[in-house]
């Protein structure tokens, strides 16, 4: 079916050109992907790379991911180029003095978190949420396969983040919008789009950013940013949030080659960027950047709340199991019955998150201890999981198989717990006896299409 693009729907935009807007929809988007640099492989090295983004590349086609071990392996998220401006953004405006502690608040399904994860150090904590369920359990897949113990899941509203005033050095906020900036990839998209739901979209960014704005820190830095060409939805936000929320607008530093459009609000009094893809290799795409300049700063959290200590011996004991599966520093703690291990400078704020929040995810979970541990697929996929467990290297075929949740037949010799790997790196657990291998993939992790 046909869809045909609104007329002259964008003429406010700053810059716009509905000819080009026209042409540009009559080419297929660019396929991109971003490297995990925690989980390098050679697989990749020719590819031209995105010009803003470090880790970005672009490929000459659209391969079937599905059918790439790599990909499930976590390797790199596939992401559209322009999207990944939020590594300049954030490289740019978000200055280190302790370690940080930074919301994606729209997260699912975590193209941008596993950015934002990419950027950070081990102690600094990333806190992606998610307000709706089931979106929030596709997030929690795709952090599990990047592997970062510092990365933690939420499932929250945004209102629920006022319980934590002044705690977050940096948030972002992928807003949901009308997505006029998608319509290349998704065409269908086209025939829903009304200026009534640019109007809703509006009003509910506005809600959303009220009611996230008091958990950032004084001179905290907001992230804003739309896949959407509308005025109202992006530079009309910007005077908004300058004019009604205390925030300043920060200006940011492109390669005129970039082809990024720098825009002023039409109170002038904001900077914004634009991605249009007849100027820039990547999809429709806006972003701006901002600073808190009053409100509170707390790491209250981190001092409320004392770590209870009810059985250390037993807890030591447990350390003391898990302490071979792991290479870093790392305490744990349980929660129905999963053990699960977290940085120890997270410790603290590991209680009163738990009051505040619905975790659906923090640290890496370790597994299960029934006679031995009964390992979890997050240890698996862990960039942390020592060299001492063991693993077995799966060529592709058997990588695909084992992926599709099959039993994998391998060399004999091989006995009990393995991870296996592709290009050395981990897809899941398999258990492996005399005549036969249990494949421990999660169900909702296996591939269901058929393998040509
Ligand atoms: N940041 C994501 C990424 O890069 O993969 C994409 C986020 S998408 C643009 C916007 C997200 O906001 C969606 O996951 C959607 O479920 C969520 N959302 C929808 N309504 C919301 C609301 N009222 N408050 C907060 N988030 C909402």
């Amino acid at each position: 079916m046909e869809h045909h693009l609104p007329q002259h729907t964008f003429g406010t935009a700053p810059s716009w050109d509905n000819t080009f807007f026209e042409e540009a929809h009559q080419q297929a988007p660019p396929v991109s992907i971003r490297l995990n640099p925690l989980k390098e492989t050679q697989s990749f090295d020719s590819l031209a790379r995105v010009p803003w983004c470090t880790r970005g590349r672009y490929l000459e086609s659209r391969p079937v991911f599905t059918l790439d071990p790599l990909f499930h392996a976590g390797a790199y998220y596939v992401q559209e180029a322009s999207s990944m401006f939020v590594a300049q953004a954030f490289e740019q405006h978000v200055k280190k003095q302790q370690a940080l502690k930074v919301l994606d608040l729209c997260a699912a399904p975590g193209g941008k978190s596993t950015l934002l994860a990419s950027l950070l150090e081990q102690d600094d904590l990333l806190i992606s949420n998610e307000v709706i369920q089931t979106r929030a359990s596709i997030l929690v897949e795709n952090m599990t396969r990047w592997g970062q113990m510092n990365t933690w899941v939420t499932n929250n509203d945004p209102k629920d983040f006022g319980r934590v005033a002044g705690f977050f050095d940096a948030i972002l906020v992928d807003a949901p919008c009308s997505g006029s900036g998608l319509w290349r990839k998704d065409p269908k998209a086209i025939d829903e789009w009304s200026t009534e739901n640019v109007q809703l979209c509006k009003e509910r960014q506005q809600r959303i950013l009220a009611d996230v704005l008091p958990a950032l820190k004084k001179e905290g830095i907001l992230i804003y940013a739309t896949c959407s060409y509308s005025v109202e939805e992006n530079e009309q936000i910007v005077d908004w949030l300058i004019r009604d929320m205390g925030m300043e607008s920060l200006p940011m530093q492109c390669d005129p080659d970039w082809g990024i459009t720098e825009t002023l609000s039409p109170e002038q009094k904001g900077l914004g960027y634009r991605f249009y893809p007849w100027k820039t290799r990547g999809e429709g795409f806006f972003l701006a950047v901002f600073k808190k300049q009053e409100g509170i700063v707390t790491d209250s959290l981190y001092h409320s709340v004392s770590k209870q200590k009810n059985n250390q011996k037993a807890e030591l004991e447990l350390h003391q199991k898990m302490r071979p599966y792991l290479n870093t520093d790392f305490e744990i703690f349980t929660h129905k019955e999963l053990i699960y291990a977290i940085n120890p400078v997270h410790m603290p704020y590991l209680e009163p998150m738990r009051n505040a929040f619905y975790i659906k995810k923090a640290g890496t979970a370790m597994g299960q201890i029934l006679k031995d541990l009964v390992p979890e697929h997050d240890l698996a996929m862990s960039v942390h999981l020592s060299d001492a467990v063991s693993r077995i290297e799966l060529s592709h075929e058997e990588a695909l198989h084992y992926l599709k949740k099959e039993s994998v037949k391998t060399a004999d010799g091989y006995k009990g717990w393995q991870v296996a790997t592709h290009q050395g790196l981990a897809l899941g657990w398999g258990k492996w006896m005399p005549n036969r291998m249990n494949n421990y993939l999660p169900k909702h992790y296996r591939i269901r299409m058929d393998i040509p």
